[in-house]
């Protein structure tokens, strides 16, 4: 198949670990390609309607977390609602070094907008609950002007392999299959795709059936009205086994990986059964409450791709290990913090961006390497962004060199993301 664009990097998969890597790559000069399948940029966090950008700091008052992680958590509010806790804005609780997370001057002014905080946020840490798709708004805009070219509604096919290294990719879409060029390439798909048919080792873990989706009822209106907060019209139901953890569930539709056709339509449509019968027995109780009522409660959104928190992830070189949390990682690329636990911090090594056995390619987001509960933690959002940004470092540094994201020295790519303002340790 003849050529059909040329680019120094080609990044399939448009959610905030792909979103964040062309947001470097294009900000270094490179000549950039962004692929979706969707119409929607953010994955996971705009079509999979998650509501909460995680914590930016270690839940002991610092920020271990910025650069474009934090770009996009002031992207994921710009058009909606959302604030952070006050005391980041005053350094009363959080030592938020302004300026030193490299952050752009529209994220940094975006930090001085006292509309942005909010004494009675729900949360004390530097995280956020937004809108979906207020966030894929903010993130249609830090895109336009990014000088991307930006590819909506086209599906990343196959691998283009020449030597154990990945030289491009087929995609299609409305123009039908067509090949396209990249000198570096980032696997940001969730899954691992590109990796696993490029032929990289990686690891799997399913999820059981289960839905989050958005409702509206005259009740939450009421509420809202009341209120004077146009936030509470709509809220988050859920079905099935939503902890992760596969605990409370009693197992009766089977997990999937995420990675067979078949098995995931079936998991899609159980997931979507659930959903149905959970809002089924609220309806039923309209005989008695009006208000709950299928005129008066109903699904307001629903997630428009699978809601899959674990499925396929690389077995990379190096990998993120539960039990090297709050622990010293030489090759550091960053830090993210747990959401559930104040002070469990984890450095991310390179390598766990890196696949075995085939060259060229980066992989970021949820489908890097991380081991057992490390992994709830490097598929949360702002460290999805945080391997985005450092996997467009990498390619850059890679063409820089003529050689492979693999054959770099990470002291190159750690004294990269430190010019970002990134912090490396702990
Ligand atoms: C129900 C649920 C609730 C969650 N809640 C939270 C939360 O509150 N806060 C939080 O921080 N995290 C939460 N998470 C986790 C988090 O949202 C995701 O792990 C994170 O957003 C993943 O980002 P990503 O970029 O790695 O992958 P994804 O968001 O999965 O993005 C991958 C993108 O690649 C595209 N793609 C895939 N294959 C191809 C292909 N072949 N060609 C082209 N495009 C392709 C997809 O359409 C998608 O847009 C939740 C996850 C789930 C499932």
């Amino acid at each position: 198949m003849d050529i059909a664009k040329r680019y120094d990097v080609l990044i399939l998969g448009g959610g905030v670990g792909g979103v964040a890597a062309a947001l470097q790559c294009t900000r270094l000069g490179l000549k950039t390609a962004l692929i979706e399948k969707t119409i929607l940029w953010g994955g996971l966090a705009t079509s999979g309607l998650v509501p909460i950008y995680m914590p930016l700091c270690d839940g002991k008052g610092r920020q271990v977390t910025g650069g474009i992680a934090e770009e996009l958590l002031w992207a994921s509010i710009k058009y909606g609602p959302g604030r952070l806790p006050r005391e980041w804005a005053d350094g009363s609780r959080g030592s938020r070094p302004s300026g030193a997370q490299g952050i752009s001057a529209a994220a940094e002014a975006a930090t001085a907008d006292e509309e942005l905080y909010d004494p009675g946020s729900f949360a004390k840490r530097f995280q956020t609950f937004f809108a979906p798709h207020a966030f894929a708004l903010g993130l249609d805009e830090l895109l336009e002007t990014c000088g991307a070219d930006l590819w909506l509604d086209t599906l990343a096919c196959l691998p283009i392999i020449e030597s154990n290294a990945v030289t491009g990719v087929e995609v299609e879409n409305k123009s039908g299959r067509i090949a396209l060029q990249g000198r570096c390439v980032i696997d940001a798909t969730g899954e691992a795709d590109i990796a696993f048919r490029s032929g990289a080792p990686c690891q799997e873990r399913g999820s059981y059936p289960s839905m989050l989706y958005q409702a509206t009822s005259l009740e939450l209106a009421r509420k809202a009205a009341d209120a004077g907060n146009a936030r509470k019209v709509v809220t988050w139901r859920g079905g099935g086994s939503s902890n992760e953890m596969d605990k409370g569930y009693d197992g009766s539709s089977p997990k999937t990986m995420g990675t067979d056709g078949k098995a995931l339509s079936a998991w899609i449509m159980e997931s979507r059964r659930i959903a149905r019968k959970h809002l089924q027995a609220d309806q039923a109780k309209a005989a008695t409450d009006a208000a709950l009522g299928r005129e008066n409660l109903y699904p307001a959104v629903l997630p428009t791709m699978h809601q899959i928190r674990m499925s396929r992830m690389i077995d990379g070189q190096e990998t993120v290990l539960t039990d090297r949390m709050n622990q010293r990682c030489d090759t550091s690329i960053g830090l993210i913090a747990d959401c559930r636990k104040s002070g469990a911090v984890w450095e991310v090594p390179y390598g766990a961006l890196l696949p075995r056995n085939v060259e060229n390619l980066l992989v970021v987001g949820r489908c890097a390497s991380a081991e057992g509960y490390a992994w709830q933690v490097t598929r949360l959002i702002q460290s999805c962004a945080l391997m985005g940004q450092v996997a467009g470092l990498a390619a850059q540094l890679a063409l820089a060199g003529r050689t492979s994201p693999s054959q770099l020295d990470a002291k190159d790519v750690q004294r990269a993301a430190e010019g970002c303002g990134i912090a490396l340790h702990l």
